[in-house]
């Protein structure tokens, strides 16, 4: 099959978030089994240039209508560690692309439609004929419409859509200039509320909801969040619309890298290990302790490791805290906020345990620090209150970190409780709650901790539990290919 994924970010070259490396992960995978992937991007000043290889122009008098005239576009093409990804660059007074970053201007909307309505300009004009048109998130959302309304009629009648929401918090609202620029026009058609109309506001379109009307195959990042987004406020308006669209809807977990994190060739380890060398785990716990100046005493060492991000259920990450030093563990934080207001409060937590040897905030990014906590940790918290997919618990699976999490999204699809789940024991991996308050919290917690106190034998099966699981990109990458295979000749 010949895929062509749609995208504002690929790790590592523009890499903003998650959505960067589910691109890059896929698109790997995806070749890997044999397929063409291609993937298409905007050429941002701010790129890693350093990490695209044979960058040169393919292609240079793209000309892409826009609003009344067009606009003078060449195409670049280079390899991103082995991924074949063009890059559009616009030559327009606009300066769409080249701003210093990658998101946060007023004409955000206007910025990915161009890019979308340029990347269906490429395909069209340079004889691209993917089975599959692969977009992502809000900012390419609009190719479906376009491919339909437009370009099908065009020259691309056999092309599909699947289209993937990392977040449903951000849809892509815009009034009507953007269907006047990208040639779709006709708002009284565009804003019923079956097509693009937002539901909250009648004269604006909403990006998402037209990638949902339009595409062939609509999925999120783990099944439990699909259900989130169709049944509770996680769909942010869009509940009912997927409600509609359901029989074309569903959650493929994300995958993780498993070149990347594998404790058995992490460079950043002091010591590598797997299942079955996993005394060489406790080299890293006393690494980490000599790094960080905590106690070498006989406790688990819980951790978080992520944004500081309300979402990420931050009371709970505190109340956490409070509770392992309670209750004969040690704790370590790595994490920061691009909030003033939030990082403050936990440099004042910092400060107060500052003389407590069991205990360790870092505030700040720090990559490597994070390997090396993922191996010498015991203990993981994750109590999001959202969380579309989460990597982290998977990480710390891998890492035979034991993950306790609140059952929400992919946690809650990844981590299945010791006690309660109604896997089979030897599938069961980590401890779950589900009330995002304190008491929920200590229940999981504090079971973690009792066992790995009182039965070390039987944490350390759970280790291997955990171990054992397979979170890379194959299963997903073969549940795609099952999506593509089935919206494909439709
Ligand atoms: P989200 O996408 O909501 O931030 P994920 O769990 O999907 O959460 O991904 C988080 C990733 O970012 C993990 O790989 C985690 O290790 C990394 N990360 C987050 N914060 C930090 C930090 N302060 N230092 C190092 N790595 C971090």
């Amino acid at each position: 099959m010949y895929i062509l994924m749609l995208a504002s970010e690929c790790a590592p070259v523009a890499k903003v978030g998650g959505l960067a490396d589910v691109v890059f992960g896929l698109s790997r995978e995806l070749e890997v089994r044999g397929h063409a992937v291609e993937i298409i991007l905007p050429k941002y000043d701010r790129m890693r240039y350093d990490q695209i290889w044979g960058l040169q122009p393919v292609y240079n008098d793209l000309w892409v209508p826009w609003g009344g005239g067009a606009i003078h576009c060449t195409v670049f093409f280079g390899f991103v560690h082995g991924r074949k990804c063009f890059f559009i660059e616009p030559h327009s007074e606009e300066n769409f692309f080249n701003r210093g970053a990658y998101y946060g201007f007023p004409d955000e909307h206007l910025r990915f439609a161009f890019f979308t309505k340029a990347a269906m300009e490429f395909m069209l004009k340079s004889n691209k004929r993917p089975d599959i048109i692969h977009t992502h998130d809000w900012q390419t959302a609009l190719a479906a419409p376009l491919l339909y309304e437009i370009y099908a009629n065009q020259g691309m009648p056999f092309q599909r859509v699947c289209h993937t929401v990392h977040n449903f918090k951000h849809q892509g609202i815009a009034g009507e200039e953007v269907l006047w620029k990208t040639g779709l026009g006709r708002p009284e058609y565009y804003f019923d509320r079956y097509r693009m109309g937002d539901d909250s506001n009648p004269s604006a379109i909403n990006f998402t909801k037209g990638a949902i009307v339009y595409s062939n195959f609509i999925t999120t990042v783990s099944p439990r969040y699909a259900w989130e987004a169709m049944h509770t406020d996680q769909g942010f308006g869009l509940g009912h619309i997927l409600w509609v669209h359901r029989a074309k809807f569903g959650g493929v977990l994300n995958g993780l890298d498993y070149e990347m994190w594998n404790p058995q060739t992490d460079p950043r380890l002091a010591a590598n290990y797997d299942l079955h060398s996993l005394d060489n785990k406790y080299i890293n716990k006393r690494a980490l302790r000599g790094r960080l100046w905590l106690a070498d005493t006989y406790k688990p060492i819980i951790t978080y490791v992520g944004r500081l991000d309300p979402q990420k259920g931050l009371h709970l990450i505190r109340h956490a805290i409070y509770y392992a030093l309670a209750n004969g563990a040690q704790f370590v934080l790595l994490g920061s906020s691009p909030e003033a207001h939030i990082n403050d409060e936990f440099w004042r937590i910092k400060h107060e345990l500052n003389d407590n040897p069991d205990c360790h905030l870092e505030i700040g990014y720090d990559e490597e620090l994070a390997h090396l906590i993922y191996a010498g940790a015991d203990i993981l918290v994750l109590p999001s209150l959202f969380e579309p997919c989460g990597l982290t618990q998977m990480i710390g699976l891998r890492y035979g970190t034991i993950p306790v999490v609140r059952a929400v999204g992919g946690l809650a699809d990844t981590v299945f409780d010791r006690d309660w789940s109604d896997k089979p024991p030897n599938e069961r991996n980590g401890y779950v709650f589900h009330q995002a308050d304190e008491p929920a919290l200590e229940s999981a917690l504090g079971r973690a901790i009792g066992l790995w106190q009182h039965y070390p034998e039987q944490f350390r099966q759970l280790i291997e539990n955990g171990m054992r699981y397979d979170y890379s990109w194959n299963h997903p990458g073969q549940h795609y290919l099952n999506i593509y295979e089935f919206i494909r000749h439709r």
